[in-house]
């Protein structure tokens, strides 16, 4: 027996009233949901906690039963491994942002003017080395970079230089304890910080971007300190070998994070004029090779945040149309949940429980004909907790250990 683990990303929704009180789950066209959820057990899901708003980072360590409170230290560390980067032990990782400041430090754009390509920054960037601290550069996608400074003791415990608001000057990196490491750290990042303004400041491309009207990239903005602990794997933990097919960097990370390996698929974008369908016959493939498919779209809470409620109900149909690539697979134990709601209304991430399905053989098969965030809470499972999910899944694909004699 395998496992398919799907998550829609922010899934879960809250009544629209253009809907008449439906969430755009419910609201969509869903035959295919519906059967998986019509002949498996449903339920509803607190990926974190009661009434906790999760971030994604830490909403899928939950799900992928990682406790955030062990194994979170920052999301820098996802984003770096996200892009491809090594980080080791003791190293701490960034987000970072090419951005653009007025001569007073004022910031004008936290994205110097949407920079597609920072890898002309990255470049002379990588490899700068202060007070026996390197300094590893790797670009992201659009505005932002990676960043891993290695060396002897440092710690996560600084706060971040970009003070998240345009018309606000830059932060000088403070220590967010009271300890040595806290203050060498910040000590080493200011010095960096410094130096990154006058080499990014000088790069001939932004000649060019000032001649084309565009603003120059003179500031690196860095936040999300992460300590790398020792990196995970799930594999050890569940005795699972494991998969995982995702667009966006964030999911990468995490998966890499846990020694997942990354299986590319062709289009998957990580927004919501991905490649979906493609995604699920790629998993569809791939486990016949792996035990454990993670399998992630990002596209419904994209569009949950930019509150665009019927491009979510849209996009949700896209999904299920793609999912119906999964038909005739045999042997596989299918869920489908998403990692947070991200409702409409809010254009954020909230604390509603998610609806979650659960399909495949031998499944006590509950009274639930289909899926949406209503019908799931009378479902068999009733309300779990993320950190469940993989020890039910695993339990229900006939391999979990026995516990005890
Ligand atoms: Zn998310």
């Amino acid at each position: 027996m395998k496992i398919l683990l799907t998550i829609l990303d922010g899934l879960g929704d809250r009544p629209v009233k253009e809907f008449g009180g439906l969430t755009p789950l419910e609201k969509a066209k869903t035959p295919n949901l519906n059967k998986l959820a019509k002949n498996g057990i449903t339920g509803l899901m607190d990926t974190i906690g009661r009434g906790i708003r999760p971030g994604s980072d830490t909403a899928h360590l939950s799900i992928l039963g990682f406790p955030p409170e062990k194994y979170y230290t920052g999301r820098g560390l996802f984003e770096v491994l996200g892009i491809g980067m090594n980080p080791r032990k003791g190293d701490v990782c960034f987000r970072a942002n090419l951005a653009t400041v007025d001569k007073s430090g004022k910031i004008i754009d936290r994205r110097a003017g949407r920079i597609g390509d920072t890898s002309p920054y990255a470049k002379k960037l990588n490899g700068i080395t202060i007070n026996g601290i390197k300094f590893l550069v790797q670009p992201g996608t659009a505005h932002r970079m990676g960043i891993i400074a290695r060396g002897k003791g440092l710690c996560g415990d600084v706060a971040d230089n970009d003070p998240h608001i345009v018309g606000k000057k830059v932060l000088a990196v403070k220590p967010a304890k009271n300890t040595r490491q806290a203050k060498f750290t910040a000590k080493v990042m200011n010095k960096f910080l410094a130096k990154a303004k006058e080499i990014v400041s000088k790069n001939p491309e932004n000649v060019r971007r000032k001649k084309s009207g565009k603003l120059p990239a003179n500031y690196v903005l860095m936040r999300g300190a992460a300590f790398v602990p020792k990196l995970e794997s799930f594999e050890k933990k569940f005795g699972l070998r494991a998969g995982c097919i995702a667009g966006g960097g964030l999911y990468k990370g995490v998966a890499r994070f846990l020694g997942m390996d990354l299986i590319n698929v062709r289009g998957a974008t990580g927004t919501p004029a991905t490649n979906v369908r493609a995604k699920f016959k790629e998993a569809k493939k791939a486990l016949k090779k792996y035990d454990f498919i993670f399998l992630h779209v990002k596209g419904t809470d994209t569009l949950g945040e930019d509150g665009n409620c019927r491009g979510k109900m849209k996009f949700i149909e896209k999904d299920d149309l793609a999912i119906g690539e999964l038909k005739g697979i045999k042997n596989t134990v299918i869920a489908v949940t998403g990692d947070h709601s991200t409702p409409c209304s809010l254009k954020a991430h909230s604390g509603d429980p998610l609806p979650v399905l659960i399909n495949g053989p031998g499944i006590r098969v509950d009274a639930v004909k289909e899926f949406g965030e209503r019908a799931c809470a009378s479902g068999g499972l009733q309300r779990i907790n993320g950190g469940d999910l993989v020890p039910e899944l695993i339990n229900l694909a006939g391999k979990a250990v026995l516990y005890g004699d």
